[in-house]
């Protein structure tokens, strides 16, 4: 399988290359790693930072270099853009508090951490304009910039060092490739500090839907490695996958049973407004999941999931299935962005940045979406490319 690599030097050289990957293995270039490492050497205080909301990937890629940093004797620490969802605190455990801080609670720590690091690592997100309130503060920051990422289109222009890969399952599955490409730890993933392993298999796992998608011989090479050196997957599934709540079982099931519609074009939605969210008292993390249900179905090609936010729009998620592109429509319609199959945005309802709302109420989403979805699968340009 051909791919692309883009390696970017202190020089300020963007070179793409085309890289083979030999079935098994992520291919890491080696003159990026020994960038990497000149840079880790010189530093004392590090930040990480992912996309806002962070999800599992961003999550697990951000603690697992907090940890394998920590082993080195940095002085790191993570920042979050958003408090991280209810679902996922528990990935925090084995972490010293004082190694998080979490935006907006921790502004000021987080203002005057960015301000004095010596490097920033930007995972699981492709430009710091994905970063949410913290954006203006990493631009400004005059320290080196590490982006490892596996979404389309990275800002190269912000980074001083870059591993980007989209032929992988989750920024995590990269960052084991580059961990395990580094002089300390040479390719022995018994050397990858314990909690920065479970984080790269619990990222890799939410990223891939357990297993479902966007799975690669080296997702499962990194898999096989990680299970082999002790990672405890059922105590990771019994975390992700069977600690929820009774109200987010019985909300899923009511969003399927009474919420979801089918287009013409064979498009599932659902709606879930302020409005059902109280009722079922649902709390951040619990839809996550949900827009991927409506696949299921035979006939459908793509399942979109709106939910209304109180700041003015709601959150678009959409997935689909091969063939069919989620990212067009993000991009088309909904101001997003994301991968092929699985891409998110948002649905303004009251006007945003200068920018003019999409829609003049919430009630008018369906309506939209229904003219977008159809306007989509006429132009043709809903195919993968
Ligand atoms: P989710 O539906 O899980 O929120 O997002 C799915 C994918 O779409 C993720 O890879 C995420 O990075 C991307 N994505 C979600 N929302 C946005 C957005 O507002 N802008 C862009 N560019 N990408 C998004
Ligand atoms: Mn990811």
């Amino acid at each position: 399988m051909k791919c692309n690599i883009i390696c970017k030097f202190a020089s300020g050289t963007i070179g793409i290359r085309k890289r083979q990957m030999n079935g098994n293995t992520v291919n890491i270039d080696t003159k990026t790693v020994e960038r990497l490492e000149t840079l880790v050497r010189a530093s004392g205080k590090v930040s990480i930072v992912a996309h806002i909301r962070p999800d599992g990937d961003a999550v697990g890629s951000t603690l697992a270099m907090l940890h394998y940093l920590l082993s080195r004797g940095k002085d790191a620490v993570v920042i979050y853009s958003d408090p991280l969802p209810e679902t996922l605190a528990f990935m925090l455990r084995g972490t010293p508090e004082e190694n998080v801080l979490q935006w907006p609670s921790d502004s000021d720590s987080a203002r005057e951490r960015i301000a004095g690091s010596d490097l920033i690592f930007c995972l699981d997100c492709n430009s710091f304009s994905r970063t949410g309130d913290l954006e203006p503060m990493l631009r400004a920051a005059r320290c080196s910039k590490v982006l490892i990422d596996h979404h389309l289109a990275p800002d190269a222009e912000s980074f001083d060092v870059i591993f980007s890969e989209t032929a992988v399952s989750s920024a995590c599955e990269l960052l084991f490739n580059v961990l395990m490409s580094m002089p300390d730890i040479h390719a022995d993933a018994s050397l990858i500090p314990a909690i920065s392993a479970t984080s790269l298999m619990t990222g890799m796992t939410t990223d891939t839907n357990n297993f479902a998608n966007s799975v690669y011989p080296s997702t499962l090479t990194m898999a096989s490695a990680l299970l082999g050196v002790g990672v405890d997957r059922d105590a990771i599934l019994s975390n992700l996958y069977q600690s929820g709540t009774e109200k987010r079982v019985r909300l899923w099931g009511y969003m399927l049973y009474q919420n979801m519609k089918l287009t013409d074009d064979d498009v599932a939605y659902m709606i879930l407004t302020e409005e059902i969210a109280s009722e079922f008292n649902i709390s951040e993390g619990e839809t996550e999941g949900l827009v991927n249900e409506p696949l299921r179905i035979a006939s459908v090609k793509m399942s979109i999931f709106l939910k209304q936010d109180d700041a003015g729009f709601f959150r678009v998620s959409i997935r689909s299935k091969k063939g069919f592109s989620a990212v067009g429509c993000s991009k088309a319609y909904f101001h997003g962005g994301g991968h092929e199959n699985a891409s998110g945005g948002r649905l303004f309802f009251k006007a945003n940045d200068g920018n003019p709302a999409d829609i003049s109420s919430p009630s008018q989403a369906e309506k939209y979406l229904l003219k977008v979805t159809s306007e989509y699968f006429k132009s043709g340009d809903y195919e993968s490319r």
